[in-house]
This record gives structure tokens, C-alpha cells and sequence, in this order.
């Protein structure tokens, strides 16, 4: 993360009669819930419920704000890449740049060679501005990298780093102008079936009505499922840390706009304002929570970092950790519950729920009421089948 996306209140005049029934609540006030939200209200009436008095509080809050094309399974790429022309043509909701140049450098040591050449085999067809490099030509272009640790590295130089906040207020500010509604303090703890209509309840006793219900929860998908009623999809939430450290004395700040990324991802690295944001890119299973620093893994990140870089890290500030949400194929679960009538899920967003949110959404609104994906998404190279909730590959 940059900055933690900061508080979000919502004004006592948006609230509506909640005696409405809509047409689709959103539940989550992250990237995921705020995102669909916006595309469903271009055509129907929607309510997004969040738990927490701020929006984004979690994993939303708390990413490296990078947009990697070449990072992720296919699905993944495909969804990350064709939300690129969002970023850069953005729509009128957006009042400033989203995304600036952060090329990504993937290196590996000797024995991760192969590592990097796969990468590279698997990610040029469809991604042109990818480079491979030997290791005296990856530490001619990252002044960062410790003489003689690379022996191959993979440039993509279209790799972009994303103003999440300013994404977010986007999507908040697209959805209340198509005539959205957004309640925060408000998580859902009950549900019950009336004829067609959910009825959610909140831990503050609101009931609302809808037809249909968008499970947006993030770590909470699953807990959010059972609440309704309707089977988990086996989603694991992976705990990242994260935390700053200063430019390295004699160096310039930072060395080079450029990410670093081990091949083995036991290590990342990017500049960020004076210093430089790094993390072990740990995976450590954890319960829904909010999630906190793991010491040891930030030891861990410090003694890898030492060994391929110059940073000579001695200290660091500012540490943090977030929850990014697998399923088993380590691929979003998206549309209609194939079991549970009105139950729409949007979920497993991983570590990728910013590059991809303009794409996943639009999917989303699609497959949500029953539609085929958008042309434009097949021509990426997207099937809505990789996505549906019926899968077998996304409960393993
Ligand atoms: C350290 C780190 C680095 C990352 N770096 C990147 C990156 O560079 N690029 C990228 O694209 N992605 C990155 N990610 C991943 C990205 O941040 C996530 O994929 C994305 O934020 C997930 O968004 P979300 O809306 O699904 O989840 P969240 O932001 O967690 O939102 C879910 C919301 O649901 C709410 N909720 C839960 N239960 C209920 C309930 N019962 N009622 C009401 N509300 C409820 C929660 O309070 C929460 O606010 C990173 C993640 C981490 C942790």
C-alpha cells in the first residue's frame, strides 16, 4: 500500500427508506463490492452494505497498489489485462490519473533460471513488452540489485503502479451517481428467504429487502454463505505483510522506478514516495480477521532482501499485513450460486482484486444476471466457465 485508503463516512443524506426492495445488495465496501456495485447499478437499484464504519478498511486498504500483467494465472492475466484500458482511458467518474509507469523486474539466482524463462514463455504471446535479460544486462537497469545474485530476469515494462484510493472513490462516486446506496456500520449477521426476496438483517437489527445478493465479503465470503445458507466455496484467506524501509545511504531515492520480484516470490521490492515498500510475499493460512504483522516473516524479507539487493536493510517502519482471499485453482468465483436462488458470488479476488476489479466487475455484472461475458473480455481470452461458482477446479 502507498497509504491506507483512508475514512469513508457516509453522509446521513444518503440514506434511503429501508422499507425499498433492490434489486441487488452488495455485501463489502472493498475494491470487489464497490466495483460491482457501480456496473449493476447502471441497470438496476442497489445497496452496498459494509460492516466496518469505513469503507476499504481492509485488504483494499492495505495492497502494493501494483498492476502486473505478467503476474497470475491466465485468467488472471486475461482479467488484469483487460482492464488496462480503464486505467488508461479511464470514464468519467474518474477526476485524475489512476496509474503511472512501475516497470517489473522477476529475477531469479542461478538455480532459478528456469523459473524466469518459463515466466517469459508463458507471458510473451500475449504480452509484448516483456523482456528477457542475463544478469549483468538486469543490474545494468536496477541499481538496486546486488552485483553477481542475478543470472536471469524478466522486464515487463508495462507494469503500472495504481492509485487504489483514488480507484475506490471512483467506483463510490459512479455508483451513487447512477443512484446507488451505500450503508456502512452495517454487517450482515442474518438472512432469510420471504417468497422471492432476501431479507438481510444487520448486527444493528436494520432488515432490507432484495432480490438478489452479491457476496463481495473478501476473507468472509464462506462466513457470509452461511449465513444464507448456501455451501462455502473453500475460500483461503493468506495472510501478506508488508512495511517500508529508507533509500540505502549514498544511494539515489529512490535508485530506479522499477518493482523487483524473486523468481522463487520469496521477496518484493518497490519504491514508494522517499523509500522503498517491500515484502516477504508470505502466504501464511489465517482466519477472516484484521490482519496484523508477522515478525518473523518481516526477518525472513530482511535477510532475502539483504542477499539480492543493496539496500543493506538495518531497520524498518511502518509495518503491515492484509488478507488476500484464494480459491483451490487460485481463480475468482464469480455469478450465481448453482444451488441457492439469489445468492451471487464474487470472491477470491487473491492478491490481484485491483488490477483486475475493472474487468472482474463488468464479468460479474454480466454473469450476475445471467448474461455472457462481454465481447471484449472473450477476446482477452476470458470463459465465463473458468469463473462460475460450479467449477470443480475452485474447491479443489
Ligand atoms: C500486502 C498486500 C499486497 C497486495 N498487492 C496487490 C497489488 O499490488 N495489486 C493488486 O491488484 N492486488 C493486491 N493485493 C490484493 C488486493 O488488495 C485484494 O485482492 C483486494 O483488495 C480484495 O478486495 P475485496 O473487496 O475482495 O476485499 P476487502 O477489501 O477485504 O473487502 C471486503 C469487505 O467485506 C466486508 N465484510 C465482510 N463480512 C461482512 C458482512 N457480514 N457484512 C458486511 N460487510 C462485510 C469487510 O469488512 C471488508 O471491508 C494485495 C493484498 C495485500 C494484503
Amino acid at each position: 500500500m502507498t497509504a491506507p485508503v483512508p475514512a469513508d463516512s457516509v453522509p446521513a443524506d444518503s440514506v434511503p427508506a429501508d422499507s425499498a426492495i433492490y434489486d441487488s445488495i452488495v455485501i463489502g465496501g472493498g475494491i470487489a463490492g464497490m466495483s460491482i456495485a457501480y456496473e449493476l447499478a447502471e441497470s438496476q437499484r442497489v445497496l452496498l452494505v459494509e460492516r466496518e464504519t469505513t469503507l476499504a478498511y481492509h485488504t483494499t486498504g492495505r495492497s502494493a497498489a501494483t498492476f502486473l500483467e505478467s503476474y497470475g494465472n491466465a485468467t488472471v492475466r486475461a482479467l488484469t489485462r483487460a482492464s488496462r484500458d480503464f486505467f488508461g482511458s479511464p470514464p468519467d467518474i474518474v477526476d485524475a490519473p489512476l496509474v503511472s509507469p512501475l516497470p517489473l523486474m522477476i529475477v531469479g539466482r542461478d538455480d532459478q533460471s528456469d523459473l524466469v524463462r518459463d515466466r517469459y514463455r508463458e507471458v510473451r504471446p500475449r504480452n509484448p513488452a516483456v523482456e528477457l535479460l542475463d544478469g549483468p544486462a538486469a543490474e545494468a537497469q536496477n541499481a538496486l540489485l546486488r552485483p553477481g545474485y542475478t543470472a536471469a530476469a524478466l522486464v515487463d515494462h508495462a507494469s503500472l503502479e495504481i492509485d487504489v484510493h483514488g480507484l475506490h472513490q471512483a467506483y463510490r462516486r459512479g455508483l451513487r451517481r447512477r443512484g446507488g446506496d451505500i450503508r456502512t456500520s452495517a454487517g450482515i449477521v442474518a438472512a432469510r428467504r420471504e417468497r422471492s426476496v432476501w431479507v438481510l438483517r444487520d448486527a444493528a437489527g436494520t432488515e432490507r429487502r432484495t432480490h438478489a445478493v452479491v457476496n463481495a465479503a473478501g476473507a468472509w465470503c464462506d462466513e457470509v454463505a452461511a449465513v444464507m445458507g448456501a455451501h462455502p466455496v473453500g475460500i483461503r484467506p493468506l495472510r501478506r505483510t508488508a512495511f517500508m524501509v529508507s533509500a540505502p545511504t549514498g544511494m539515489p531515492t529512490p535508485a530506479d522506478r522499477l518493482m523487483t520480484l524473486s523468481a522463487g516470490e520469496d521477496f518484493y521490492v518497490r519504491p514508494d514516495g522517499p523509500g522503498y515498500l517491500c515484502s516477504p510475499a508470505d502466504e501464511t493460512p489465517s482466519e477472516p480477521c484484521d490482519a496484523r504483522p508477522d515478525e518473523l516473516e518481516i526477518a525472513r524479507a530482511i535477510d532475502a532482501l539483504n542477499e539480492a539487493t543493496r539496500l543493506a536493510i538495518r531497520s524498518i517502519a511502518h509495518p503491515w499485513a492484509g488478507l488476500r482471499s484464494f480459491t483451490a485453482d487460485r481463480t475468482p468465483v464469480v455469478g450465481p450460486d448453482p444451488t441457492l436462488d439469489g445468492l451471487v458470488w464474487f470472491a477470491g479476488q487473491g492478491g490481484y482484486g485491483i488490477q483486475m476489479a475493472p474487468a472482474l466487475a463488468r464479468a460479474g455484472a454480466a454473469l450476475a444476471v445471467g448474461d455472457p461475458l462481454p465481447t471484449d473480455l472473450v477476446d482477452a481470452g476470458l470463459a465465463a466457465e473458468s469463473l462460475l461458482p460450479g467449477r470443480s477446479a475452485a474447491t479443489g
